[in-house]
């Protein structure tokens, strides 16, 4: 069984990424109204009836403001902790709700769905590492700083998608209040170029064979100052490294 895996789009507009393994398909994320994330889904050849699960990072409206309705249309199951599922909108159908712990993997069909702690300025927020017993892709978006634990759970991944949300130079220098850029900065807001740099270059990254930018912000980085600080981590070429962007996420990839 292969693993693959596509970006429906990424940065603070809104997110979602499909991992497919056999005929299990999870959404991670749905930032998007109804009607944009099925435009999105048929770019990559699925429909809403494609998929068997939706996983939760946390509550933020990039990530979880078009979940509930998708979810409900479709009747698809929500993974999320219990912090996160206090934001489903009341009337949620309880059927459709699967708490997770944020230490404990779950299996969803033919996928190992891993969720992980991470520092972030929402009630329980994680990221995840899926695998299918062989290849592993670890994904890190809104993450505040570096921890150990992110550390062990993205290495010796074949397959990683890590936010590279801002330039600190762009930033600072930018048009955001000061309260703003104090927030995305701190250690509960966003990983900025050098420190995803950083965090790549502190993983075993022996089996990597796809590293992507994802939740670069449209304001205060681009997509070539996220390349150069990942491929800087991963002694590689600038264009070996991919970028998930806000309108169009990336094809699929064979991890
Ligand atoms: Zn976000
Ligand atoms: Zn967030």
């Amino acid at each position: 069984m292969a693993l693959r895996f596509a970006s429906l789009g990424s940065g603070s507009s809104g997110n979602g990424l499909v991992v497919e393994v056999a005929n299990t398909r999870v959404m991670m994320d749905c930032g998007f109204t109804l009607a944009d994330t099925k435009e999105r889904l048929a770019r990559v050849g699925l429909t809403p009836r494609d998929l068997t699960a939706i996983v939760v990072t946390h509550e933020h409206d990039d990530h979880m403001g078009g979940v509930a309705r998708l979810a409900k249309r479709y009747a698809i199951p929500v993974y999320l902790t219990r912090g996160s599922a206090q934001w489903l909108p009341e009337d949620f159908p309880a059927v459709l709700v699967r708490l997770i712990d944020s230490h404990t993997a779950i299996a969803i069909g033919d996928l190992s769905v891993e969720p992980f702690p991470v520092p972030h300025d929402a009630r329980e927020p994680v990221q995840f590492a899926f695998s299918d017993g062989d290849a592993r892709l670890g994904v890190v978006t809104d993450l505040g700083c570096i921890t150990q634990h992110v550390v062990d759970k993205l290495s010796g991944c074949r397959a990683l998608v890590i936010e590279c949300n801002h330039d600190i130079d762009m930033l600072m220098a930018g048009p955001y209040p000061p309260s703003l850029k104090q927030r995305v900065a701190s250690r509960f807001g966003h990983l900025d170029n050098s420190a995803a740099r950083h965090l790549v270059e502190c993983l075993d990254r022996s089996r990597l064979r796809h590293l992507i930018a994802a939740h670069l912000s449209q304001q205060n980085n681009t997509p070539a100052l996220a390349r150069r600080a990942l491929a800087t981590a991963a002694c590689c070429e600038d264009d070996w490294i991919g970028v998930a962007g806000q309108a169009d996420g990336f094809a699929w990839r064979d991890a």
